[in-house]
């Protein structure tokens, strides 16, 4: 059964708290014929709905197929942090890239938060996120990162030592952390629908319960029509990599978990910014506007999600907060998202013509849109930021599509275990 599939929750927004209170669309009609276009986008998530934006704007004629509804997956579900850079430190990738390159991917994953912040109406969106370390001896290091990019990027993160952190986040989790005030946090579902409604005023063309079973050169196949265009974009992370050889090679798909408390009245913790650890599988977590604790952490590398997500999630929380432990948990949720060997974001043109991008490795929010709008520009010849981005270090999974799934997932539950091993 594919990810797609898996976990009965087909063609439906998954209960969560961010679809609450929202303005949902009606369903988009599936796709039941053969069509032509510029552009085809398979995938209705931020990477495909940023791409089949850029295209429309640049005056392309554009169809989107999304298999489910637009922002069913990781996109509409996430833990909703927009955070800066990328997966490695910018003093890693300028030691294996060199600065020239390490500042142009800087500015790149700068201007998409930019660009994202202006989809942000009604999304709630609130800046601040703390990096918080786990133990005290990571402090210096985390403060010595901080003075590095504040001389060399012009950053302006501040370190919180335990105290500052423990009134911030209200646990002791943490001796410290660093606050990045260009972060932030949003409903990431209100985001998605704000892109739809920019996708459909500038002419895109969209079908949903349309998966794609097949591209074959630049035509792609549902079960009921089909599109030929004079290039693909392949937008579907960690839900059907498969659709290509080199994607299928390249990015691993896991799940991710998060739950939300009821209101919690009283609440003065984290009502500023959002928090995400230093842990292998990391735990994340932020306070809504009506002061629910959505707290998000637990990884799983099968396509099925466990029976109790509440469980899973509650471990982790009462880590964080023990006096949370029996707190009630009105949402619970699973999303698939996908990783990379390197952990740096998947961009390639596959096949002639057919581009691809994904396995953002937990920086999704802001880096689709990024990855999106260049493979957009490739797809019409510009590939300056296209091949910018393709050039990261990414290489296929060890052991190749076959195996390669299951080498790296040992080696993600080998990862998870050392959390667990280490107390944190
Ligand atoms: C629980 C969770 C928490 C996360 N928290 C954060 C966070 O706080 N910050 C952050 O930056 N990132 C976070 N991420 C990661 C981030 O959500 C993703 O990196 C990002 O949303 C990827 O966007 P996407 O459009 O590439 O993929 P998706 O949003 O997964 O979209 C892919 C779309 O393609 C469709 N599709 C797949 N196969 C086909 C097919 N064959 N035919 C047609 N359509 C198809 C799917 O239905 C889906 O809608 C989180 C992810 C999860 C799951």
């Amino acid at each position: 059964m594919s990810w797609l599939h898996a976990n009965g929750d087909s063609g439906v927004w998954p209960a969560t708290v961010y679809a609450e209170g929202l303005d949902l669309p009606a369903p988009f009609p599936p796709l039941r014929d053969r069509r032509t276009c510029d552009l085809v986008v398979v995938g209705g998530g931020l990477t495909g709905l940023w791409t089949a934006l850029d295209a429309a704007r640049a005056g392309q004629a554009v169809i989107l197929l999304e298999a489910q509804r637009i922002g069913w997956g990781a996109s509409g579900r996430n833990g909703g942090q927009l955070g800066s850079g990328f997966n490695w430190s910018q003093r890693k990738l300028e030691a294996r890239l060199g600065p020239a390159k390490a500042h142009a991917l800087w500015a790149l994953a700068e201007a998409a938060k930019a660009d994202a912040s202006a989809f942000m109406e009604g999304a709630g969106y609130r800046p601040g996120v703390i990096s918080a370390c786990l133990r005290a001896r990571e402090l210096p290091e985390y403060a010595a990162e901080t003075a590095w990019m504040a001389r060399h990027y012009g950053t302006a993160w501040e370190v919180l030592d335990a105290g500052e952190m423990a009134r911030v986040t209200g646990s002791t989790a943490y001796p410290g952390g660093v606050l990045d005030r260009s972060a932030g946090v949003c409903n990431p579902l209100a985001y998605v629908l704000n892109l739809l409604r920019a996708c459909l005023d500038t002419g895109v063309e969209i079908f949903e319960g349309s998966e794609v079973h097949r591209i074959d050169g630049t035509t792609v196949a549902t079960g009921h029509g089909a599109v030929t265009a004079r290039a693909v974009v392949q937008a579907t992370n960690g839900y059907s990599p498969w659709l290509t050889d080199r994607t299928a090679r390249s990015v691993l798909p896991i799940n991710n978990y998060i739950a939300a408390t009821a209101p919690l009245p009283n609440c003065t913790f984290c009502t500023d910014f959002a928090v995400a650890d230093g842990r292998f599988v990391v735990n994340y977590f932020h306070v809504t506007e009506d002061r629910r604790l959505v707290f998000g952490g637990g990884e799983s590398y099968g396509r099925r999600f466990p029976t109790d997500i509440r469980a899973k999630v509650r471990r982790n929380l009462a880590r964080v907060y023990p006096e949370l432990a029996e707190v009630e948990l009105t949402h619970a949720w699973g999303g698939t998202l996908a990783v990379t060997a390197t952990r740096l974001p998947f961009v390639a043109e596959v096949a002639p013509g057919v581009f691809s991008a994904g396995g953002y490795s937990g920086h999704g929010l802001a880096l689709s849109g990024l990855a999106g709008r260049a493979c957009a520009e490739a797809a019409r010849g510009k590939r300056d930021q296209f091949e910018t981005l393709a050039s990261l270090p990414v290489p296929s999974l060890p052991g190749g599509r076959v195996l390669g799934p299951w080498l790296a997932q040992a080696g993600m539950v080998w990862g998870a275990t050392r959390d667990r091993l280490s107390g944190g």
